[in-house]
């Protein structure tokens, strides 16, 4: 073989080599973090572990116990954007995670969907930051009128901000998401679906505003979570992904059932079974 030729060669061979390489150096060791922000969207899953270790940082609970030999930790975020962005820091400091899995219940914001079924998040918006616009005392208020707000863009005022007003998604991590497809066919509750998860401190029953987000950012369903726990751990580069099941969906009269935070731990059971498997066969 001429030097060319040789050199060739290696060259494809690393080439081919470095995705699995790559993905093995990544999530080396590292513990795979659940998050769930209500004990009955938590504790299932916790009770699942092999050998789990309670543990209190603050005001939030961990569990740290394995599942297949693989570290696996879940929290419990409790409610909302702030409990859930400060557990995700916490969890990111703590146990330098290998990846964050954010699940539970969530209200449709897509007629198609019904209760148990599963929104894979493709990606999650915050639907709490918003720019209204400028109207004098007697104008009324309408929300649906609002632009988004960049919270991450802007170095001046959020308020001045002329950047054109795209809503910031933060992004499913893509190994995640295609582990999280491929368990598919283990659920018997529902569909489970790829969408948009939109994010606020806020319980929408407007069914005006509803596909107003529905219409304008894509989003498939609603809850009050992943988008701040998916821009923290995209602060620490932790691949993240958001798995929520309709618990209640307003724009086709389904009724809030809280028994779905059960298959949706479930079912992320599966996603986590099958990334470790990934992981290992990654490290071969
Ligand atoms: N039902 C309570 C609200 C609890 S907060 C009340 O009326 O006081 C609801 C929790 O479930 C949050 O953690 C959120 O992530 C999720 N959730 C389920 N359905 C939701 C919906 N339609 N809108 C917002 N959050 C929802």
């Amino acid at each position: 073989m001429t030097p060319k030729k040789v050199l060739w060669q290696a060259l494809s061979v690393c080439c081919l080599a470095l995705p699995a390489f790559s993905f093995a150096q990544s999530v080396e060791k590292g513990p795979i973090v659940v998050q769930g922000a209500m004990p009955i969207e938590a504790e299932h899953f916790a009770a699942r572990l092999d050998n789990p270790k309670e543990e209190q940082i603050g005001g939030w609970r961990f569990w740290r116990g394995t599942i297949d030999g693989y570290p696996v930790v879940v929290s419990e975020t409790l409610k909302g954007m702030s409990n859930s962005a400060a557990a995700t820091a916490i969890a990111a400091t703590q146990f330098k995670p290998a990846a964050f899995i954010n699940q539970g219940t969530a209200g449709g914001h897509d007629p198609a969907l019904n209760v148990y079924d599963i929104v894979l998040g493709k990606y999650s918006v915050n639907l709490g930051a918003f720019k209204t616009p400028h109207k004098l005392k007697g104008e009324g208020s309408d929300s649906t009128q609002w632009k988004p707000m960049d919270l991450l863009a802007s170095k001046g005022s959020a308020g001045e901000d002329k950047n054109p007003h795209t809503i910031r998604k933060f992004p499913a991590d893509p190994q995640l998401l295609s582990v999280a497809e491929s368990v598919k066919g283990t659920y018997g509750k529902g569909k489970v679906v790829q969408g948009g998860i939109g994010s606020a401190d806020i319980w929408d029953s407007e069914l005006d505003r509803i596909s107003h987000f529905h219409n304008e950012y894509q989003t498939s369903a609603e809850e009050m979570e992943t988008a701040s726990a998916a821009q923290v751990a995209a602060q620490f580069n932790v691949p993240f992904i958001g798995i929520r099941v309709l618990s209640n969906n307003i724009t086709n009269n389904g009724k809030y059932d809280p028994k779905t935070g059960l298959a949706c731990q479930d079912y992320v059971y599966q996603v986590v079974k099958a990334y470790i498997a990934k992981i290992e066969s990654a490290k071969k």
